[in-house]
C-alpha cells in the first residue's frame, strides 16, 4: 500500500526518471513496489511520445513459422517441444512452409518469424538453404533463429556465435527475434532450462549486435522469478544496448515483455495463475522507463489479449506486434488469442493513435 512516506520516497525517484537518469537497483524495485500505477503510466506515455512524437503505433503482417519442436533442451515451462526421438517430434520440409510463406503473401504480410526447439542433428546448410531459399523465392523480410537457437547451432556445429550468425546473415537473414530470453538471471533459469545460461544468452544476442543485425529484447515474467530478479534483467539488456550503441549499432530495435502462459507446461502445475493484468501494465510502464536506450516497445496482446493489450498503448507501448497468423509455442500453453489486420488497425484508432505497418526490424512500410 502507497503511505504518505513511500509517496514522498517515490516522487522524488519520479522526477529523476522524468529527467531520464538511470537508477540504482534498489531504487527502481522501490519504484515497482511502491509508485502509484497512474504515475508509472504517465511517465512512460511521456517517453512513449519522446520517441515517437506523431503519436503512431505500428504494427506487423508476418507469419510465425515454427520449423520444428525437436529439442535438446528441457525447459519446464514449454508445452511445445519433443525429445529427440519421440513419436510427436516433427520437422517441416521446405515445400510446407513455401506454402504458409504463400499463404502470408497473399493476405499482405511482408515476412517470416521461424523459430524453433535445439535440433540435434539438421545441418547448417539445412538453415543457410533455406533462408537463401526464402529470401530469393520471395524476398520477404527474415527474422529468424533467437539467440537460444543460434546458441544451439554454435555447439552443435563446433562453431562460434559469430560465424553461425554470419553463416545465416550471408544466406539472407535480417534480423533476430529475442526468444530465450526469458529472465537473464541464473539463479531462476537454471531451474527452468537445461541448456542456455544467461551469459550465453547475451553472448549470442552481442555478437549478432556487433556483425549489425537488427535484434529485439525479451522479457517473460509470471514463471516463478522475483522482482529483483527482473530488475537485473532489464539492467543486463540495458547495459548491452549501451555496449551496442556505443558501437555505432543499432542492437535492440524494440523490447517486449510478455506473461507467462501455464497451460500444459510442467511447471504449470506449481503456477497455475497468469499474471493479473495491472502487474502486466505496471512492468511494460517500468521497461519502456527502464530501457530508454531502446526505441520502441511492444505490448504483448497475444498473451494478455486484446483488452488489456490496447491499455499497454497508454503504458509506454508504441507497438502492438503481430497479426500473428500462425503461431504453436504460447498457444499450445494456453494463449489462443487470434486477431486480423483489420482488428489490429481498428484497437489503435480507437485508442487515439495513428496505425503504421512495418517489417519485424520496425521499417516502416507506406500503406
Ligand atoms: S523453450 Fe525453446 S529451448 Fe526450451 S524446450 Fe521449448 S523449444 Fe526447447
Amino acid at each position: 500500500m502507497t503511505t504518505a512516506a513511500t509517496a514522498v520516497s517515490t516522487s522524488h525517484l519520479i522526477e529523476r526518471i522524468a529527467r531520464r537518469e538511470h537508477l540504482a537497483h534498489d531504487e527502481w524495485k522501490r519504484v515497482i513496489t511502491d509508485a502509484a500505477t497512474e504515475d508509472l503510466r504517465r511517465l512512460a506515455d511521456d517517453l512513449r511520445r519522446e520517441f515517437h512524437p506523431d503519436d503512431t503505433v505500428t504494427y506487423v503482417v508476418d507469419r510465425n513459422i515454427n520449423y520444428s519442436n525437436v529439442c535438446f533442451s528441457v525447459c519446464n515451462f514449454c508445452a511445445f517441444y519433443r525429445k529427440p526421438g519421440e513419436a510427436e517430434g516433427y520437422v517441416l520440409s521446405y515445400e510446407e512452409m513455401y506454402e504458409k510463406i504463400e499463404e502470408m503473401i497473399a493476405v499482405g504480410g511482408s515476412g517470416v518469424l521461424m523459430q524453433g526447439g535445439l535440433h540435434p542433428d539438421l545441418p547448417l546448410e539445412w538453415y543457410t538453404k533455406l533462408l537463401s531459399e526464402l529470401k530469393s523465392r520471395y524476398g520477404i523480410h527474415l527474422h529468424c533463429f533467437s539467440p537460444t537457437e543460434v546458441y544451439g547451432m554454435a555447439k552443435t556445429f563446433g562453431m562460434s556465435y559469430a560465424e553461425v550468425i554470419k553463416a545465416l546473415m550471408d544466406a539472407g537473414l535480417d534480423s533476430i527475434p529475442g526468444g530465450g530470453g526469458e529472465i537473464l538471471v541464473d539463479e531462476i533459469r537454471r531451474k527452468r532450462r537445461t541448456e542456455c545460461n544467461s551469459q550465453e544468452w547475451l553472448d549470442a544476442m552481442e555478437a549478432a549486435h556487433q556483425l549489425g543485425l537488427k535484434t529485439t529484447g525479451t522479457m517473460m515474467i509470471g514463471y516463478g522469478e522475483t522482482v529483483d530478479q527482473r530488475i537485473q534483467h532489464l539492467e543486463k539488456l540495458y547495459q548491452l544496448q549501451q555496449r551496442s550503441l556505443a558501437a555505432g549499432k543499432p542492437g535492440f530495435v524494440s523490447f517486449i515483455p510478455w506473461t507467462f502462459q501455464p497451460d500444459n507446461t510442467p511447471i504449470g502445475k506449481i503456477i497455475p495463475d497468469r499474471l493479473p493484468a495491472e502487474e502486466y501494465l505496471r512492468w511494460l510502464a517500468l521497461s519502456r522507463l527502464y530501457l530508454n536506450n531502446i526505441p520502441n516497445v511492444q505490448v504483448s496482446w497475444l498473451t494478455v489479449g486484446l483488452a488489456d493489450g490496447r491499455r499497454g498503448l497508454h503504458f509506454g507501448a508504441n507497438d502492438i506486434g503481430s497479426t500473428m497468423i500462425e503461431e504453436n509455442v504460447i498457444s499450445k500453453a494456453g494463449a489462443n488469442h487470434k486477431a486480423t489486420e483489420d482488428m489490429l488497425v481498428n484497437v489503435i484508432r480507437e485508442e487515439g493513435f495513428t496505425p503504421v505497418k512495418r517489417k519485424a526490424d520496425y521499417t516502416r512500410l507506406m500503406n
